[in-house]
Order: structure tokens, then C-alpha cells, then sequence
């Protein structure tokens, strides 16, 4: 008989949670895990599933601007809004019941509420307190809004999921994935919309070639780019409107101001000071590589730690975790270095492995291959929209570092590029890889001509 109630106990049912417990209850393990809000955290509910559905929803618009040039000619299009939104509830619902049908055949138990940790193996719910052999703290993070005046009339992506209606002029500040995602959303949507960001070029630490290019190409589906735009204040107009004032002397007045300012580590009332957890300076919670906390016992991973908050990579470190804990073989850390990623702007953003300037601060001899054009199914419909593709590359060793591109499908096409950097792909391999004809893909396999600097 163990001396504790569950074997691991696990704060948070998002992403990393879920993972770690449904794979540690597969080793044999007795795991419980604890939420308060809703099962498969901020990527099923107010993140990633939602935010797709509707960069889908807001593409038709493209798709039926492009129509003709096709020859197809639609009858009056409508866009119903509060559709879309029962539509989307109803899929969270369904993936809602799909989370909890997973733990349940796996043998997690749920427990409802809001957990806080009284020391290395106790947590209390509520009146009840469990004890366990170890702790995971999987908790994510929240949206967080600067203290600029006016900031309470702000809306943030947990309340745009679920507005009663879609405002006529949206301002949304930040220049992240957050931000360009739902300005691409909006615009879609047909609502007009503004992104102030507040130094010269968004989506900072992302390739240069690609923040510029998308810089071009988004105001060409209609956003409104306001770089070096600083927000000052925000008021509430008599006409219920909110004017935005930004330090550099612009006025823009919308229905809903949106922030995505980046998001903060949930650990605000986890009972941390019951504990030897410590955090880093960015606030996150500090561990180790295999996600051990100062306090031994207690674990913790995905957005609460903070190295790449996206969801692949915290189910990837809850089946670490798991494996490490519970199950027999041991395995390899995660490898944070070439992880693919994309922003679902309009056009799509992807990226894997090194950027340009990063490439140069850690190599030699870099050499760049890239090419801009305008993807083929733009050629009927007369959009002038251009895609990018680039490649980073050693020349010492010929390896590509960096793969990079802005256009349609990025996303779809960079998740296998991914997997050929991971496998340490060479330039000359790229070379001898037979393209796909035509795609935009094929690109990647054809350039040719190295850039000298
Ligand atoms: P990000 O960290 O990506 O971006 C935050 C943005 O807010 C930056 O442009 C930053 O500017 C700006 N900012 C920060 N503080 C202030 C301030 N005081 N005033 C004005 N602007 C400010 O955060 P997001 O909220 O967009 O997203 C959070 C995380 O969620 C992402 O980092 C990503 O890991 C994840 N995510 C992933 C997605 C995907 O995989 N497709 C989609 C959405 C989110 P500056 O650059 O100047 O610091």
C-alpha cells in the first residue's frame, strides 16, 4: 500500500496535464488530476482549436473574392457571426467530452476545483486535501494586460471568442501571434482593423525577411499596420465607442479595443509558499530538464515554464515526464532547437530552426537562399499577394538551419521541413529531393542560387 493517495497528482487538464496523466495512468500509475475551468485547457477552449476554426471561418472571404476569377459567381454573400460562434461552442463542447472520455478510459481521476498546494505531497481542493508521490503543476498561463488608463474597457483573445456581436472597427495591440492572428481575423470577418504595435516591425524574434514581407503583404488584404504606436489611453466615448490614443499622437476610434500583450504564468494562489518551487525571473516556474522543481517532488511544465509555449511541445514534455516517472525506458529530452512553428496570419507564417541573424551570431560561413513570387492559385483571380521561402544554410558543413516562408499553407508544408531539419537535412539532400509540381512546396527544393553578402 502506497502512504500516498494517488501517485501523481496533476494541477491543470490542459495540454501538458492531460498528456502527463492520461501516459503516467498507461504505465500503472494512480493519477489524479485537478481543474477548476475546463478540460483540455487554453488550446481547446480559447486558443489554438477555436482560433483556427476561425482563421478558417475568415478565409471564405478570400475564397469568394477569388471566385470569378475562377468562374464561379456566387449569389449575395452573408456572413452570420452568431452561427459561427454556436458552431465553434458546440465543436469545444464536443472536444470538451472527448478530453474527459480519454482520462476516463485511461483511469485519470477528475476532480473539480481549484487546487493549492500545502506542501511537497499535499494539495487541497476545496475542504478535501490528497496527497500524492508527485506533484505536476501544469497550470498555463493567462492573458496580460498592461496598466495603460482605460485598459478595463480592453478586451483580451479569451473574450473574443465569445462576443455577442462583431464590432464595426477593432483595434488590437501587440504584435505577437495573438495579435497578427486576430487581425487576420477580423479583417476576414469584414470587421475594419487597426494593429498598433509599439516598436517599428512586429513579430519580434522571428526571421527579418519574414516580418518585413508580411508587413507588405497584410495591408493587402486590407489591415490597418500602425508601427511605432504606443498606446497612451483608452476612453469611453459618450456613443459607447473607445478612442485610442496612442504616445505618438494617433487618435483611432473602434467598437472593441483587443490586447495581445503577451500572456502571463497562472501561479497566482497555487500555494507556491508552501513549497521550495521557485520561479525564474520572467515569473515562470524554474526546473530542470527533465521539469523537476526545486521542491524534488513537485514537477511542473508547458506555458507555466515557459521555454516555448505552444502545445506540441507541452505534450511532448508530458509524455517525457510520464515516461521518466513512471515508465521503464528513458528517453531523450526534449530538443526545443528546431521546433517548427507557424503564425496563422493572413497570409500563414511557418518557421523551423535558426533565423538569419541568429544563424550569423552562431556561424561563420551563412548563406542564404531565397525566392519571392506570387503563389499560382493568385494568378486567375489577379492578386498581386506574394509568397516568400527562405533557407539558412551552413556552408562549412552545408547544413540548413533555417527554414522559413510566408504564403498559403505555410503551416502544412512546414511541418515536414521539420521533420528534415531534424534529421539534420544538408542543402545538397534539399537539392536531390524531387519537388512536387505545382506547388509552393516545390519552391523549397528548387532554389538554387545562394545570396552573397
Ligand atoms: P507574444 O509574446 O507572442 O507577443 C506579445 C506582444 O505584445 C509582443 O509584440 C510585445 O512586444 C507586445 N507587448 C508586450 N508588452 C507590451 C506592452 N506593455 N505594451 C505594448 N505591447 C506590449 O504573446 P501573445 O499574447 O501573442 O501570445 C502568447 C504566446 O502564446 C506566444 O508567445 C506563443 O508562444 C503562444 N501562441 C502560439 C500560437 C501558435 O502556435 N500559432 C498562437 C497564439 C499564441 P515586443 O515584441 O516589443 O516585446
Amino acid at each position: 500500500m502506497s502512504e500516498y493517495d494517488y501517485d501523481l497528482l496533476v494541477i491543470g487538464a490542459g495540454s501538458g496535464g492531460v498528456r502527463a496523466s492520461r501516459f503516467a495512468a498507461q504505465y500503472g500509475a494512480k493519477v489524479g488530476i485537478i481543474e477548476e475551468r475546463y478540460l483540455g485547457g487554453t488550446c481547446v477552449n480559447v486558443g489554438c482549436v477555436p482560433k483556427k476554426l476561425f482563421v478558417f471561418a475568415s478565409h471564405y472571404r478570400e475564397t469568394f473574392h477569388c471566385a470569378p476569377g475562377y468562374g464561379w459567381h456566387a449569389g449575395s454573400i452573408k456572413f452570420d457571426w452568431n452561427q459561427l460562434r454556436q458552431n465553434k461552442d458546440k465543436e469545444i463542447e464536443r472536444l470538451n467530452g472527448i478530453y474527459e472520455k480519454l482520462l476516463h478510459t485511461a483511469g485519470v481521476e477528475i476532480i473539480e476545483g481549484s487546487g493549492q498546494l500545502k506542501g511537497p505531497h499535499e494539495i487541497a481542493v476545496g475542504d478535501e486535501t490528497y496527497t500524492a508521490k508527485y506533484i505536476l503543476l501544469a497550470v498555463g498561463g493567462w492573458p496580460w494586460v498592461p496598466d495603460v488608463p482605460g485598459a478595463e474597457h480592453a478586451i483580451t483573445s479569451n473574450e473574443a471568442f465569445y462576443l455577442d456581436e462583431l464590432p464595426e472597427r477593432v483595434v488590437i495591440v501587440g504584435g505577437g501571434y495573438i495579435a497578427v492572428e486576430f487581425a487576420g481575423i477580423f479583417n476576414g470577418l469584414g470587421v475594419e482593423t487597426h494593429l498598433c504595435y509599439r516598436r517599428e516591425l512586429f513579430l519580434r524574434g522571428f526571421d527579418c525577411d519574414l516580418r518585413k514581407h508580411l508587413a507588405q503583404e497584410m495591408p493587402k488584404k486590407g489591415i490597418h499596420l500602425h508601427f511605432d504606436a504606443d498606446i497612451e489611453r483608452i476612453e469611453k466615448g459618450a456613443n459607447g465607442l473607445l478612442a485610442v490614443y496612442t504616445k505618438q499622437g494617433e487618435t483611432i476610434e473602434a467598437g472593441r479595443v483587443m490586447y495581445a500583450t503577451g500572456r502571463r504564468p497562472k501561479t497566482e494562489g497555487l500555494g507556491l509558499e508552501n513549497t521550495a518551487v521557485q520561479l525564474t525571473d520572467s515569473g515562470h516556474l524554474r526546473v530542470n530538464e527533465l521539469f523537476q522543481t526545486d521542491e524534488p517532488s513537485i514537477h511542473a511544465l508547458g506555458d507555466v515554464t515557459g521555454p516555448a509555449e505552444l502545445t506540441p511541445v507541452a505534450l511532448a514534455q508530458g509524455m517525457i515526464l510520464a515516461r521518466h516517472l513512471f515508465g521503464e525506458e528513458k528517453i531523450a529530452p526534449v530538443d526545443y532547437r528546431n521546433i517548427p512553428t507557424a503564425v496563422f496570419s493572413q497570409p500563414t507564417m511557418a518557421t523551423c530552426g535558426l533565423t538569419e541573424d541568429q544563424a550569423r551570431e552562431e556561424y561563420e560561413n551563412i548563406v542564404i537562399y531565397r525566392g519571392a513570387f506570387r503563389p499560382m492559385q493568385y494568378t486567375l483571380p489577379d492578386i498581386s499577394e506574394r509568397a516568400l521561402v527562405k533557407l539558412v544554410v551552413d556552408r562549412d558543413t552545408d547544413k540548413v538551419l533555417g527554414c522559413h516562408m510566408v504564403g498559403p499553407e505555410a503551416a502544412e508544408i512546414m511541418q515536414g521541413f521539420g521533420v528534415a531539419l531534424t534529421a539534420g537535412a544538408t542543402k545538397t539532400d534539399f537539392d536531390r529531393t524531387i519537388g512536387i509540381h505545382p506547388t509552393l512546396a516545390e519552391e523549397f527544393v528548387t532554389l538554387r542560387q545562394p545570396e552573397e553578402h
